[in-house]
């Protein structure tokens, strides 16, 4: 059978979605990639914010209405959430998370494809190490839709990582709901990450988000000391003023984010830092925002990921006064003009320096890749191949598709 597979939201969404494709060539169904060739397509959802929720419904009409023949698998995180209802349309069928590889495995069988190796998904993997989350911020229904937190053995990650990397994939990111609090009896995730380190091979690690406080200095230490640990670190702040990190029930204040951005500025390799900002969120201030501008122009990340925030019926957050959204827009503006001029200063304060990309495309005589600190560079591609790590120095900025990067030069 030939199946698309549509995912929306985060790393833990696309892990999966990789999974379930890793299922479905094993069971001998081609995995497309145009939603016109799929005779079934399964739709993994994200549930994160009510645009979260839009963005899945829209997709399902449009395939709905536009591929009659094929048949719609609806599953991920809204089908999870009982503060989403979905309409099921004819030919859509609701398949919850858990029950999806049960209900994969009675779809009748092809004959066998040789397909598991195909170069795409072979650069860069996410390994899931952990899922789920009680931290209960005040936005957020992630802990109401996946209940707990469970930390996959070590045993099992490991022999997942060996696999990665026997086939020949270059760069495996650590993912997690709230990846930071895995734990195995008295081993946290920094323990993990030596322990993956000692394997042999041609790989590099990169680390998904870390919440503020799960960021320790034995992690500090590996990324400073060792090559094959990729110099970056996302750590979403959220709001730039200790009024909106209590209002968010986040669980630290601005002094304690400073405070480990001075950490991790005295690394002994340089590390990027990037970062997430809710803008507009209930009774944000003018000076909490304007936190969040002055902030972003001290220059201390090299981006920012900013939201504008959305109502998430079932969360604290969704009972408190909205914002105006004029309000947001604007300010989701002016937040946005900051974070691009920003980041062009970062970029030129780089020129010059040297980083090792991994070549992930080629196209039109030029290669692209980014560094172990997560900045995209693009170089002249003669003698280059993909999937291959390649040592640059910087030039300038430019705009690579709608990312700004660096010119490289090998
Ligand atoms: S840390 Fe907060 S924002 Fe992140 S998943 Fe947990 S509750 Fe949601």
């Amino acid at each position: 059978m030939k199946i698309f597979i549509l995912t929306f939201g985060c790393k833990v969404n696309q892990h999966e979605s990789q999974q379930t494709a890793n299922q479905l060539l094993s069971l001998g169904h081609q995995v497309v990639g145009q939603v016109d060739e799929a005779e079934l397509v399964i739709v993994n959802t994200c549930t994160v914010t009510q645009v979260a929720d839009k963005k899945s419904r829209q997709m399902i009409r449009h395939v709905a209405r536009h591929h009659p023949l094929a048949k719609i698998i609806i599953t991920g995180c809204m089908p999870e959430n009982p503060m989403t209802p979905i309409d099921v349309l004819s030919g859509s069928e609701i398949v919850l998370k858990g029950e999806l590889a049960a209900y994969l495995s009675t779809l009748p069988s092809p004959q066998l494809l040789a397909t598991s190796s195909t170069s795409q998904g072979r650069i860069r993997r996410t390994l899931l190490i952990q899922t789920g989350c009680d931290y209960y911020c005040s936005y957020c229904i992630i802990p109401t839709v996946r209940h707990g937190r469970v930390s996959f053995p070590q045993n099992k990650i490991l022999h997942d990582f060996k696999l990665l990397v026997s086939e020949g994939v270059k760069e495996i990111v650590l993912t997690g709901i709230n990846l930071g609090t895995w734990q195995e009896d008295d081993r946290n995730v920094s323990d993990l990450v030596e322990t993956l380190l000692d394997v042999n091979g041609d790989f590099r690690i990169r680390l998904g988000s870390l919440e503020p406080n799960l960021v320790n200095e034995k992690l500090l230490a590996l990324m400073g000391d060792h090559p094959r640990l990729a110099t970056h670190l996302h750590v979403p702040l959220q709001g730039a003023a200790n009024t909106l990190l209590k209002r968010m029930n986040r669980r630290y204040s601005l002094e304690d984010y400073l405070a480990l951005c001075d950490k991790v500025a005295a690394a002994k390799r340089p590390i990027q830092l990037t970062t997430d900002l809710i803008i507009g969120y209930p009774e944000e201030t003018d000076a909490e925002f304007e936190g969040a501008l002055n902030l972003i122009e001290t220059g201390l990340f090299l981006d920012v990921h900013a939201f504008a925030y959305s109502v998430r019926q079932g969360t604290v957050a969704a009972s408190k006064p909205q914002l105006a959204p004029s309000l947001v827009r604007e300010r989701m503006k002016r937040i946005l003009v900051a974070i691009e001029d920003a980041k062009k200063k970062a970029l030129r304060a780089m020129q010059g320096k040297r980083a090792t990309i991994l070549v992930e495309t080629i196209q039109e005589g030029q290669a692209t890749g980014y560094t172990e600190g997560y900045v995209k560079v693009m170089i002249e591609a003669t003698g280059i191949t993909k999937n291959r790590f390649v040592e640059v120095v910087f030039g300038a900025p430019l705009l690579i598709g709608k990312e700004w990067g660096l010119k490289g030069t090998v």
